[in-house]
């Protein structure tokens, strides 16, 4: 006698239920798949983190892109010396980091950085961080910011790439408008001495020099600069996340720009 279950397993019924098991197996991977990408939808906005010596020229890249593309941008420095001319509790700690060259801690810098996001991600704007981060402790610190508060946004890095010579030569004449709104940033080679009037050009301001632009302040700038930029970057690689670059030794900021347009 042949048992009935052999007989059930047996030719187009165990096709049958092989088919069908396929079927089931590939409805439910195109279910997950589907509501997976619904969960995580792609961020549509973008956050691009410029990084680079000082001097490199990311504040000028920056105000290009305001003034230009309408982005909106995010200098954690203006946001200190900001601070600091108000002479609030918090300007007063700042200032003990900035005067010297030194960096602000990663937890104060990264809460300002926060708070500012928090009150400018409400339209569809690109923002441009400016100077921030300058760490790999602040880099995770923004990583977990975007992933935690501003899911909607997408990170790109731009390094700003130059020579510690050339930052030397450019700080040493760099000049900047005294409006805080304005902050535009100058050359003394863009002005003739005795015959230009070294006013800002879009706001009209006095130009001035930024304390922390002196010599000796710049060098430790760089110093810190060199001891912390290896460690970013390496952050950002061990992430996965693509450094993109931008070679501006000798180019002018309109150069830069134009590049710039290219890569976005
Ligand atoms: P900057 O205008 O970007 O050159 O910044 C001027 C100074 O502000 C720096 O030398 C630091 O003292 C402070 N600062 C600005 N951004 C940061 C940051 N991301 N982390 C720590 N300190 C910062």
């Amino acid at each position: 006698m042949v048992c009935p279950c052999r007989s059930f397993w047996s030719g187009s019924n165990l096709i049958f239920l092989v088919i069908a098991l396929i079927t089931a197996f590939l409805a439910y991977w195109q279910f997950h798949r589907g509501s997976g990408a619904q969960a995580a939808a792609a961020p549509s906005k973008v956050i691009f983190a410029f990084l680079g010596a000082p001097g490199s020229g990311k504040g000028t890249l920056a105000k290009l892109c305001v003034d230009q593309l309408g982005f909106k941008q995010l200098s954690t420095g203006d946001l200190c010396r900001d601070n600091i001319s108000k002479g609030t509790e918090l300007g007063k700690k700042l200032q003990e980091y900035t005067s010297k060259g030194a960096l602000v801690p990663d937890e104060i810098i990264s809460s300002m950085v926060h708070e500012w996001l928090s009150e400018n991600t409400r339209d569809e704007k690109t923002i441009i961080l400016d100077g921030f981060p300058r760490t790999a402790g602040q880099a995770a610190l923004l990583l977990d910011l975007i992933k935690n508060h501003f899911p909607q946004y997408t990170l790109r890095i731009l390094a700003l790439n130059i020579s510690d010579d050339a930052v030397v030569e450019r700080i040493a004449g760099r000049l900047m408008c005294s409006s805080k709104e304005c902050g535009a940033i100058y050359n003394t080679k863009q002005f003739v001495e005795g015959i230009d009037n070294p006013l800002c050009k879009r706001c009209s301001s006095p130009l001035i020099k930024r304390e922390d632009d002196r010599e000796e302040v710049v060098r430790e700038r760089l110093k810190v600069y060199a001891q912390t930029s290896k460690a970013l970057t390496d952050f950002f690689k061990n992430a996965g996340i693509k450094i993109e670059e931008i070679n501006v030794e000798g180019k002018e900021s309109d150069q830069v720009f134009d590049a710039f347009k290219k890569m976005i």
